[in-house]
């Protein structure tokens, strides 16, 4: 069957060429006469395989020798847990600035182990935009500032970065990271589950500054104590290696394609091709204040649950699936991560004209 275009949220669209470098090595790896898949994680033939998932993520992302990565289990989600177990010391406080679903379920959790200030939030907007940054105040002695730098639900996207002095900056930067170049020194903390913009799901990226290893909460899991995981190369226990393996290929594939600034570009190109659509359109609108547009999630909707559904029936019978929106918003999400090709949209808003016009 001929491939559609997958404008899910995540699990994601991944690049065809980085799919059929996977099948090409999957019955054995070059030289190896074995599988990936049946590699034990302790062997110097894996370890070659992450060690190169690392260095290439460095050269990707120009990660700092200031910051450690790791691979870690349990998606972003477990990770909302790690970070107060981690960095929640000394005064035990957090802010988190309330930008979405996503950064919501992250201060929930937070809670659990100290105390949450959220010091700003666009939640009676319905997440429609970000805060004003300027108009914080953020708590003096806090342990860190949690933002969502995009957030995927609601289709907004930080345009820039809070000042929070000597206080880290942690970032859920799920579903942007790789897509813009980002300053990692300007963080204490990136993490990212790897299933919208890296590779498959089941693994999550954690960049961490060095200096904020070795303070985690003693009842913190072994296996969320990013001091020990550091110690050990994200192998406290066995790691997800498949999924190491495609960050592997996926950032080679980045690289020979010019890199994050080329992605950007290219993903600027693929966003505005469909904002430009949706401001054109009578009958489809993005919900979202312009300045705060995701780069990545593209929401839109009809205001008409019918017309909506009758829509999405139409992309299916175009080879557009996942097109869908979340729940919480309702109408219609694409989402046109690093992979999604320029085509792909240039043929979704293509199908959004035909529509509109045969309704
Ligand atoms: C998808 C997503 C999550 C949840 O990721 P899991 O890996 O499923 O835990 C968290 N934050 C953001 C911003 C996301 O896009």
């Amino acid at each position: 069957m001929e491939r559609v275009f997958n404008f899910s949220a995540g699990p994601a669209v991944i690049d065809e060429s980085v799919l059929q470098k996977a099948a090409s090595e999957l019955m054995s790896y070059p030289g190896k006469g074995m599988s990936v898949l049946e590699m034990s994680h302790r062997t110097s033939m894996f370890m070659d395989i992450y060690n190169q998932a690392v260095s290439l993520l460095r050269d990707v992302m120009d990660i700092p020798e200031t910051h450690e990565v790791l691979f870690l289990h349990g998606g972003a989600t477990m990770q909302f847990s790690a970070v107060p177990l981690n960095l929640m010391h000394g005064h035990n406080v957090a802010d988190y600035l309330d930008t979405g679903n996503f950064a919501h379920l992250a201060a929930e959790e937070a809670k659990k182990y100290g105390t949450v200030n959220i010091v700003a939030s666009s939640r009676a907007d319905n997440y429609t935009n970000i805060p004003d940054l300027s108009a914080v105040s953020f708590t003096p002695n806090a342990d860190y500032v949690h933002i969502t730098t995009n957030n995927t639900i609601y289709g907004t996207r930080f345009v820039s970065l809070p000042d929070t002095g000597d206080v880290p900056l942690v970032a859920d930067a799920s579903s942007n990271i790789l897509s813009e170049p980002m300053d990692v020194r300007r963080f204490g903390v990136i993490y990212a589950g790897a299933q919208k913009n890296i590779g498959p799901a089941g693994v999550a990226v954690l960049l961490v500054r060095r200096d904020l290893l070795g303070k985690a909460n003693p009842i913190c899991p072994k296996v969320l104590d990013w001091a020990l995981q550091a110690k050990n190369e994200s192998m406290v226990n066995t790691p997800n290696t498949f999924a190491i393996y495609m960050i592997k290929l996926v950032c080679e594939w980045m690289l020979q394609n010019g890199g994050v600034s080329d992605f950007h570009a290219r993903n600027r190109e693929k966003a505005n091709l469909l904002y430009d659509y949706l401001d054109s359109s009578k009958l489809f609108k993005n919900p979202v204040q312009p300045e705060y547009r995701s780069l990545m999630n593209v929401v839109f909707v009809t205001g008409d649950e019918a017309k909506d559904d009758a829509f999405c029936k139409f992309c299916a019978q175009n080879g557009i699936v996942n097109i869908k929106g979340h729940r919480n918003v309702g109408g219609m999400r694409a989402s046109i991560y690093n992979a999604m090709p320029l085509a792909g949209v240039q043929k979704l808003v293509e199908t959004m004209a035909r529509f509109e016009k045969q309704v």
